[in-house]
């Protein structure tokens, strides 16, 4: 039996699916991976995306930030890809129970899927640090410069920037889900970066699935291990 077949019967098998994705589910979509060798490294920029997407930078030189973060980070035009549908799909058979995502681009939302934990947040919401008013991501791409709420303080991206910790609640709704489940599907990360191979550490089921083009420290914990381009295993669903 080859290896796609194999992912489809555990899938037809499983009720109690969790997806953990990663960069690689939203590249099919058009949006680069700032980590990956083809992301936006060597790029316009005096800084690297590590620096300038940081609390302290994002403090010190908002202005500098934000043109990074509207140039780069917001994707309106970005749709949802295959691997977004087929997982709207198995939500609805209810077969998947959660998306966990570190994208903060809002594919999963927009494709239909419901229960979606961000550990990273996401550029869709934005609020005023001042008086917490919401703003969407158009707003923050049609101001010049600095973003700022009708109370004259300045926005902040609902997404979390390095030095800034994690949402507690979405991480142990995280391990709940991941703790509980049946299957794990782990896809498109390197699971090199934190929170991603803490959280699945939690994992006591028998099926997990990797799935990413390069190699991860967590490849021979797998009971499969898929080295496709994720729109390729996921059409065959
Ligand atoms: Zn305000």
């Amino acid at each position: 039996m080859n290896l796609v077949s194999e992912f489809r019967n555990i899938i037809n098998n499983s009720n109690n699916i969790v997806f953990f994705g990663g960069a690689g589910v939203s590249t099919e979509s058009g949006i680069p991976d700032f980590r990956s060798e083809n992301g936006i490294y060597n790029d316009e920029y005096s800084y690297p995306p590590e620096t300038i997407l940081s609390h302290s930078f994002f403090i010190s030189k908002k202005n500098e930030f934000y043109k990074f973060y509207k140039n780069k980070m917001i994707c309106l035009d970005a749709k949802p890809n295959i691997t977004h549908y087929k997982l709207v799909e198995l939500e609805n058979k209810n077969k998947l129970k959660a998306i966990i995502t570190q994208n903060i681009d809002g594919l999963h939302q927009i494709a239909g899927s419901k229960n979606v934990l961000e550990l990273h947040g996401s550029v869709h919401r934005n609020y005023c640090t001042k008086c917490k008013k919401n703003y969407n991501a158009q707003y923050i791409l049609d101001s010049t410069d600095i973003p700022r709420c009708s109370c004259g303080g300045d926005i902040k991206p609902d997404v979390v920037l390095y030095e800034e910790g994690l949402d507690m609640n979405i991480v142990e709704k995280s391990i709940e889900f991941i703790s509980n489940a049946e299957t794990l599907i782990v896809a498109g990360t390197s699971l090199a970066v934190y929170p991603a191979a803490g959280l699945i550490q939690h994992y006591k089921g028998k099926q997990l699935i990797l799935i990413n083009k390069s190699a991860t420290p967590y490849d021979d914990r797998a009971n499969l291990l898929l080295r496709y381009s994720l729109g390729e295993i996921f059409s065959s669903i």
